[in-house]
């Protein structure tokens, strides 16, 4: 049974008893109830709020307290304290409206916290996962463009525990990636909760628990996993004369195709995969697109000699190092694609993986983009000086009419933004400090998964070892339990 705090503090929307579980939250494992405490359910709740303050104060690294503390917590759930709740009036930091959570809090409900959630539930632990949209993998649901397949082929994108079905394509569209998606939440049950933005989470030293709040409750655990994503916010950069520009300026997160684009002259800022991809998808549209190159990039063919660029990168490092495999991978590029700096695209100094590496600069696979700047259906513009009316001044002096432009210039972290953490995080952009494979683990039960710069490989791997570490605690914890309390 779980109580959710409504708009108002002292009013409560008490959601229907999870009959399957009986447990706190219909995430929450329902581990055996000692109802040691039963008998002073009879007492008045701010009794409870009392306790709950002192149990605070002396429980920090000591489970049985702790434990105490999660039986409290229990009998704040129960519907009969409920009632008594109901007509109590509360205030905003009381114990009302604070939810006790067993196992780890997830913030993100993305490809990265369902991994994490499925692996951990593997391990006998529940999680609860908060989510600031209405649904799972929002990014790919409401912000991604029609024709958007998976880059990588489908090994290197599958979840933990669950390979993609046989009949998927090696590229599985977004409705495919969506669907398996919902096949895996479905497997593991997973329920995040949803409309519920995380705004601030810090560690209580006090306690040595963690304080995940939204705007209706606050969340206590031991264990915080961010799965925000590196992909939170919108990048949008400013350009001098924006206000200006009488045409549509859009970011690549709303545009879905390029159908309303047909005839039209459009300016594609950024060539990462997206912009690229978005430029041909105009084409295919009868759009006239230009795309906007400021910095040096590499591009590879998706695929070489039958497998894909990425697989066999990942062979190839197996065998020979980083440098070896680069120049490799550049001499055949060089065979398939020809001379990219030809095209206006020059190459960095630093090789592909090396790049990526050391940079976290994914390469772009081309999927088509390359041809049509060849044929010039797509021509190529150095960066933006300013913008004025329906003309954009480059950086060479050229100007040019465009009738929409398209910023296809990427995201941002947003954890800077609601976790009080400066040990695991940077400040500077809210990734970990530390690159991967070490930026997974903070102190004090918080998490990262899905900030490797490695997609949903990085993803995978991060849910894994999250898991092991965090089911491994709780283990110990259940032992060290159990020999205090044979009985249960
Ligand atoms: C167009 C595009 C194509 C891509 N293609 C590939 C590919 O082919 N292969 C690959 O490996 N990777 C790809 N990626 C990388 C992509 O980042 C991952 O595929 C994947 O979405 C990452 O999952 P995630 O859960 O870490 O982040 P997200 O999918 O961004 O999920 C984060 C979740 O956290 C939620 N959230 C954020 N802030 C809060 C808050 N304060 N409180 C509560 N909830 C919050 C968000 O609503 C979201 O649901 C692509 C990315 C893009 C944009």
């Amino acid at each position: 049974m779980c109580v959710y705090p409504h708009q108002s503090t002292s009013s409560w929307r008490v959601p229907p008893i999870d009959t399957k579980t009986h447990s706190s939250h219909p995430q929450i494992n329902p581990r055996k109830q000692v109802h040691f405490l039963g008998k002073f359910s009879q007492l008045h709740p701010k009794f409870y709020s009392f306790a709950w303050l002192c149990i605070q104060k002396i429980a920090r690294e000591n489970f049985l307290l702790s434990w105490l503390m999660e039986e409290f917590t229990k009998r704040v759930h129960d519907p009969y304290f409920q009632s008594q709740l109901a007509s109590t009036t509360v205030s905003e930091d009381s114990l009302a409206n604070r939810v006790w959570v067993p196992g780890p809090v997830i913030v993100g409900g993305g490809p990265s916290g369902l991994a994490v959630a499925a692996c951990l539930k593997n391990q006998g632990v529940n999680a609860l996962i908060l989510e600031q949209t209405n649904c799972i993998a929002p990014l790919w649901k409401m912000k991604t463009y029609d024709r958007l397949r998976l880059h990588l082929p489908k090994q290197f994108c599958q979840l933990p525990l669950m390979p993609f079905p046989k009949d998927f394509p090696t590229y599985p569209t977004k409705q495919q990636f969506l669907a398996y998606l919902e096949a895996y939440a479905n497997k593991y049950e997973l329920k995040p909760v949803y409309n519920t933005t995380v705004v601030r989470a810090e560690y209580d030293r006090g306690c040595g628990l963690w304080r995940v709040k939204t705007k209706m409750a606050e969340y206590v655990s031991r264990w915080v996993i961010v799965a925000t994503g590196e992909n939170a916010e919108e990048v949008v950069p400013k350009f001098e004369g924006m206000n200006e520009f009488t045409g549509p300026i859009l970011h690549t997160s709303s545009y879905k195709s390029g159908d309303c684009f047909e005839n039209q002259k459009v300016l594609v800022v950024g060539c990462g995969n997206s912009g690229m991809e978005v430029c041909l998808d105009l084409c295919n549209y009868n759009a006239c697109p230009s795309l906007v190159i400021r910095d040096s990039l590499h591009v590879l063919p998706q695929e070489m000699l039958g497998r894909s660029t990425f697989g066999l990168s990942m062979s190839l490092l197996k065998w020979f190092p980083i440098r070896v495999v680069d120049r490799f991978l550049l001499l055949v590029s060089r065979f398939m694609i020809g001379d990219t700096n030809k095209l206006g695209l020059s190459r960095p100094k630093l090789g592909p993986l090396e790049l990526k590496n050391v940079y976290g600069k994914t390469p772009v696979l081309d999927v088509g983009t390359l041809a049509k700047i060849r044929s010039g259906d797509i021509k190529v513009y150095p960066g933006i000086k300013r913008l004025a009316c329906n003309n954009v001044e480059f950086v060479d002096g050229r100007i040019e009419k465009f009738d929409a432009i398209i910023l296809a210039t990427g995201y941002r972290s947003n954890v800077t933004t609601w976790l009080k953490d400066t040990n695991l995080f940077s400040e500077k952009d809210g990734f970990p400090k530390k690159q991967f494979p070490e930026g997974w683990k903070g102190e004090n039960g918080l998490y990262a998964i899905g900030f490797t710069k490695r997609g949903l490989l990085g993803t995978s791997i991060d849910a894994v070892r999250i898991a092991e570490d965090i089911a491994c605690q709780w283990k110990m914890n259940m032992k060290h339990f159990k020999s205090l309390h044979p009985a249960t």
